[in-house]
């Protein structure tokens, strides 16, 4: 008996292409096929891994028990609609839609149906934040900077959308406390909609984090900075490297330590021990479609539910909202 999950792509772009790579090197997988509204785009990927090109969606979803959705944002709403009604596991790339509304539809869709709804928030899976689950993460204070050099792909939808929410998604992953208030600005440089933005947002809990994403830079810059008490983390998402500055009250000197204070009257010293954890190399996407095979097979939980990905768009949407209201 065959109990490999048939998985078809739909849209096979820049990224969805790399999707019909690793669906058809995992195990537990049976690459059924892709579907592209560009035939000739599809047929051109079809002969590459080798696979089949469907010619309408209708025909992919007879064929498959789980697609993933690569179609530009503003699709996702009704392609992945199709497929959950038509009873498919559904991973569709970030942003999970354009809208809350069309997310709430697609989540509730994904229940009556009894189906898994996964999203792409791939930076979850970024190497270099990987190591954060060794240490007891309290953030008082997150700084974010995402700055990207200018392309076309991605300006179908303002920046908030397109880079901002991956930093949205992985704070709401770091902090457990309910959003208390979002403040935000940003501009329009090179597009009709925003291209650099920065917002603050405050947590129920006291923590705060600061966001910056820009589309107009000259380097790519993708950092994070986490301060709480007694611990500082520096992360940065591009070079794969992280940094964590921990404050230890000891009476012996730790080897790691970078300054020490005087022994107090009780014989403690403060010390501030630098580490640098290893990172081990790994591809984000490769671990994001084996969690979501994983997760139909009921192995794993989801990394980033549907859930998860419309909360990401709520504090996106609202973000973009309040740029907008400021700039008129
Ligand atoms: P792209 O324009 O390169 O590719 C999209 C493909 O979808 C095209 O080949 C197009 O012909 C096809 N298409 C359009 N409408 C379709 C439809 N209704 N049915 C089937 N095919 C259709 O775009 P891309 O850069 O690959 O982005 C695709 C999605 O992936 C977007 O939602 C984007 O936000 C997301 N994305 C996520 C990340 C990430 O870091 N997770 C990075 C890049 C893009």
């Amino acid at each position: 008996m065959n109990e490999k999950i048939k998985v078809g792509i739909i849209g096979v772009g820049h990224l969805g292409q790399h999707h019909v790579k690793h669906f058809s090197r995992l195990t537990g997988v049976q690459l059924a096929g892709i579907f592209d509204t560009d035939q000739g785009r599809a047929q051109k990927i079809a002969q590459q891994y080798p696979t089949k090109a469907f010619s309408s969606l209708d025909e992919l979803l007879e064929s498959v028990d789980a697609v993933a959705v690569v179609t530009p944002t503003q699709t996702h709403a009704t392609v992945a609609g199709k497929c959950l009604e038509a009873g498919k596991h559904v991973f569709i790339e970030k942003p999970i839609t354009k809208t809350v509304a069309e997310a709430d539809r697609l989540i509730a869709l994904s229940g009556k149906q009894g189906v898994l709804l996964q999203i792409g928030h791939i930076e979850r899976l970024n190497p270099a934040l990987l190591p954060l689950k060794d240490f007891d993460l309290q953030p008082k204070f997150i700084e974010v900077q995402r700055l990207a050099p200018y392309t076309v792909r991605g300006t179908d939808v303002p920046v908030v959308l397109d880079l901002m929410i991956h930093d949205i998604d992985i704070i709401l992953s770091l902090v457990d406390s309910p959003v208390k208030n979002i403040r935000a600005s940003g501009v329009s440089i090179m597009t009709k909609s925003v291209d650099i933005a920065n917002a603050r947002i405050r947590f129920h809990n006291g923590t705060v984090a600061n966001i910056t994403a820009s589309r107009i830079a000259k380097d790519q810059v993708r950092k994070i900075k986490i301060f709480q008490q007694d611990l500082y983390v520096t992360i940065d998402l591009s070079l794969g490297l992280t940094e964590v500055y921990r404050i230890l009250d000891t009476q012996r000197k730790d080897p790691h330590a970078i300054f020490t204070a005087p022994l107090d009257q009780d014989g403690y010293q403060r010390q501030i021990v630098y580490e640098k954890p290893a990172i081990k190399k790994s591809d984000a996407l490769q671990m994001e479609l084996s969690n979501f095979i994983a997760a139909i097979q009921g192995q794993e939980k989801p990394i980033v539910d549907g859930a998860a990905g419309r909360e990401a768009l709520a504090v996106a949407t609202k973000i973009q909202q309040m740029i907008i209201d400021d700039l008129l």
